[in-house]
């Protein structure tokens, strides 16, 4: 069954140019995507063994994968083993309708979550909030752009596209609102004691949190989370009523195997060796224990992932949201993550979307949202083939016939001339001839049609008076 993840309508090139105009954001996103790519590299060049490491968890992931169909079944046997509760989701719908069940039935009023990009992807918080429930991030990223009522940028660091001043503003607004006292100053000590602060009394008053996975063990029915703001610890184990959502290709089947990847989401992410905080979640409260829920509901969500298993993107499943693509794409790096319109944003993001749900559904982004750099390809550390994915979609899209009918006239008309000596000849006799309308002083600065956008933001070298086939006939007639 396909997915459902939310698109922005607003075209592509008003989203790019308010990335590219917001100054502000492509500091920041610069900033924080070259300290994490750099990061990774040095955490690898200290770590001998690192890529052995690698390799290791590549395999157990596609391993795993490919094993879904016992390891699902037997996930949920060990939870519920443990005390916990199961559900089967086959698309967003069925995700949010269990758990918006689960707050109502049980009369919960205030929640708390930590980050968790499949949340996202089902816009759980909204239909929470339309069900009447207050919901709280908790995460700092997350918590700052819901103060924003913005999505994340980043899937990693979702609020990487704003500076100190204006998360400053941000919490002097709220705390304005709250009539309570704002930070001192915009240094991150300050903004991060205020938040802390804030979320103190929401992780003392919430009667109910709600977790992501970033790995759950088959074999003993676990559910672990990696933070590095022991956020987690705070929601897993204060209110009553615990719901984890997770990715049915998050499942690992052992902790030995766990044991092989759970270091790489921290290495390949920030370059650290480990993330400050790992979390698990292995049941409910166990009598004679003072903390940890009383309740524990496990949502399993599938929205088009299985529909990739057994297909040439099935590696696309193998991603651990490390966010290593994201920092290293010139074009996020450029336009930042609001630009692709998608949840998931930059190279991953490109290929999963039309996967997921709908070839329909921004259907520009492997064309414009890439130049086919490969440097995603190259930092992925389970070894996805973004760059092979992103030609293939490009690809199915005019197979499919979801190119637009003047780009692709274009570029049939473009083939089929360059398809034969005689033709390419006359084409470039034709620009020869064109090109006189749009030089200036030597340079080309401008070209109809659908060319013109090559001119938006460069110039180029005119065609040559004479080409070198040119020049090789004439001279091989006359004999030299
Ligand atoms: S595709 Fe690879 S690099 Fe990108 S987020 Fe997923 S695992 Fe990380």
């Amino acid at each position: 069954m396909a997915g459902t993840l939310p698109a922005d309508p607003t075209p592509w090139h008003e989203r790019r140019d308010a990335g590219l105009s917001d100054s502000t954001m492509r500091r920041t996103i610069g900033t924080v995507t070259k300290r994490f790519s750099t990061g990774q590299r040095q955490v690898f060049n200290g770590y001998p063994e690192g890529a052995t490491a690698r390799e290791a968890a590549v395999k157990a992931k596609r391993q795993a994968i490919r094993d879904l169909d016992t390891l699902l079944p037997r996930l949920r046997d060990s939870v519920e083993t443990n005390g916990g509760q199961t559900y089967l989701a086959r698309d967003a719908t069925e995700a949010v309708a269990v758990v918006v069940k689960i707050a109502q039935s049980r009369k919960v009023q205030r929640i708390i979550k930590t980050k968790s990009m499949l949340t996202e992807e089902l816009q759980l918080n909204q239909a929470l909030q339309e069900a009447g429930l207050s919901v709280v991030e908790t995460d700092l990223g997350e918590y700052i752009i819901q103060q924003a009522h913005e999505t994340p940028s980043h899937i990693l660091a979702p609020a990487a596209h704003k500076n100190r001043d204006q998360i400053e503003t941000l919490f002097r607004d709220d705390a304005r609102e709250k009539g309570i006292t704002p930070p001192n100053s915009n240094n991150a000590e300050s903004l991060t004691r205020y938040a802390r602060q804030r979320l103190r009394e929401d992780f003392l008053h919430a009667d109910m949190g709600i977790t992501g996975g970033n790995f759950a063990v088959a074999e003993t029915g676990t559910v672990v989370l990696i933070t590095n703001e022991g956020n987690a610890d705070m929601v897993t184990t204060l209110p009553s009523i615990l719901v984890s959502v997770v990715g049915i290709e998050k499942i690992m089947d052992t902790w030995e195997t766990l044991g092989t990847i759970i270091q790489q989401p921290a290495m390949n992410g920030i370059g650290q060796r480990l993330s400050s905080y790992t979390t698990f979640v292995s049941g409910p409260r166990r009598e004679g224990v003072v903390e940890g829920p009383v309740e524990w509901h496990l949502v399993l969500v599938d929205n088009g992932r299985n529909l990739l298993r057994g297909t040439e993107f099935e590696d696309v499943l193998s991603c651990i949201r490390c966010g290593a693509c994201l920092n290293v794409c010139p074009v996020f790096r450029q336009v930042g993550g609001h630009a692709y319109g998608s949840v998931y944003p930059g190279p991953i993001g490109i290929v999963e979307t039309p996967l997921l749900t709908d070839w329909r559904i921004l259907p520009e982004l492997p064309t414009v949202g890439c130049t086919v750099c490969h440097a995603c390809g190259e930092a992925c550390p389970m070894e996805i083939d973004l760059p092979h994915h992103i030609i293939q979609l490009r690809q199915e899209k005019v197979r499919r016939h979801l190119v637009a009918s003047g780009v692709a006239r274009s570029y049939r008309w473009w083939a089929k001339m360059w398809a034969t000596a005689s033709g390419y000849q006359r084409s470039l006799r034709w620009a020869r001839w064109g090109q006189r309308l749009y030089l200036k002083q030597g340079t080309l600065h401008d070209a109809p049609g659908i060319a013109h956008g090559w001119f938006v933001s460069r110039n180029m070298p005119p065609v040559a008076s004479e080409t070198f086939h040119e020049w090789w006939l004439k001279h091989r007639q006359g004999g030299t």
